[in-house]
């Protein structure tokens, strides 16, 4: 079976973009492929965060992923944080990267702007969580990443360290294929068709929530920005709200954007949004009944516990292996 692997940070609550870009993909491909996924909490540090809300964003995230129907017997799901063998990776990792490839990433170069926007100090986390990511990644050979489109790039110094590192010692780590979906790896603000839906984004009104209110999303849907003509057509470069919408729609309904395009002809946006709202609504609804019921009790407890053990079995035998190599131990 071939592997996958993926993590999201717990910097905020959970939008519709990581839902569609991230979450729900997963639920579909844990039948065809070993999933490990973690939640980035290590990655998260890069931006101060108040503590109550990482704890709660953490635990929210994880109910979130079981509520949307991952089988936790099934992938392994855990936090970073338990798997210290990330950080020691990530060190021999980003002594193999140079400065330059990191200040070229392009996550890199925006997230500074935000944080000099702020008029915050800059953290060296920052300019240094791709070769974290590398570690992430590199230490559980994955065959596949699948990742929104602006984590692309991320993958793709991965698989250049991992070149590195095995031209230069020998055979020892997977070259990762990133997966980008063909719809739904990007999904766009509301409010600001131009700007990713992002979880850290301070307007939370163009952004949808998973656990916002069903009211609440949906009126959000009602109000989002389109354009002054009235063609439900997919067209992004001169109708990004309304193409948006229906990436969003197709998603989650299951029908391709052309039975779309098709169903609203001759109707307004008016009938469009009505609808959307009701199918995203839905979906919601479904997810927030789940993720009540996993809330309970020790149950997200016990799964990080197991999912952690799951995790380090690879790991600390990766990181074996890479301490010998590189020469760092004296063990046989
Ligand atoms: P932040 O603003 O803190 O970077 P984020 O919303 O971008 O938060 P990440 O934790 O960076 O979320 O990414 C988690 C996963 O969700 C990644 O696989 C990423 O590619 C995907 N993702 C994030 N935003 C979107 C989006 N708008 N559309 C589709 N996928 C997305
Ligand atoms: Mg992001």
């Amino acid at each position: 079976m071939k592997r996958m692997l993926s993590g999201i940070k717990p910097t905020g609550r959970v939008t519709l973009g990581n839902y569609i870009g991230a979450i729900k993909p997963f639920v579909q491909f844990q039948n065809e492929y070993e999933m490990i996924i973690f939640v980035a909490n290590l990655h998260s540090m890069t931006i101060y965060q108040e503590p109550k809300d990482l704890r709660k964003n953490t635990k929210d995230l994880i109910a979130l992923y079981i509520a949307a129907g991952l089988d936790p017997e099934q992938v392994t799901l855990f936090l970073q944080s338990d798997v210290l063998e990330h950080a020691q990776l990530g060190w021999y990792l980003g002594c193999m990267v140079s400065m330059g490839e990191l200040s070229r990433m392009t996550q890199y170069k925006s997230k500074k702007l935000e944080a000099e926007e702020k008029g915050g100090h800059i953290g060296a986390g920052i300019f240094n969580y791709p070769s974290l990511m590398n570690a992430d990644i590199l230490m559980y050979d994955p065959d596949y990443v699948p990742v929104g489109e602006d984590q692309k790039q991320h993958v793709e110094l991965a698989r250049n360290v991992a070149e590195r590192f095995n031209s230069r010692y020998s055979d020892t780590f997977k070259l990762p294929e990133p997966i980008i979906p063909k719809v739904g790896g990007r999904i766009m603000d509301l409010q600001d068709p131009t700007k990713k839906m992002s979880k850290s984004s301070p307007n939370g009104k163009g952004c949808i929530y998973v656990l916002d209110p069903i009211n609440v999303s949906k009126k959000k849907i009602l109000s989002a920005v389109t354009d002054s003509d009235s063609h439900v057509k997919f067209d992004p470069e001169n109708k990004p709200g309304i193409s948006n919408l229906l990436e969003i729609y197709s998603i989650i309904s299951g029908k391709t954007i052309e039975e779309l395009e098709t169903m609203y002809e001759g109707k307004g946006y008016g009938d469009f949004k009505k609808d959307l709202a009701e199918v995203v609504g839905d979906e919601l609804q479904r997810i927030q009944d789940r993720y009540n019921e996993v809330l309970d009790g020790d149950y997200l407890d016990n799964i990080l516990e197991a999912g952690a053990e799951k995790a380090r079995r690879i790991a600390r035998k990766k990181l074996a292996k890479v301490e010998r190599k590189i020469g760092i131990t004296i063990k046989k």
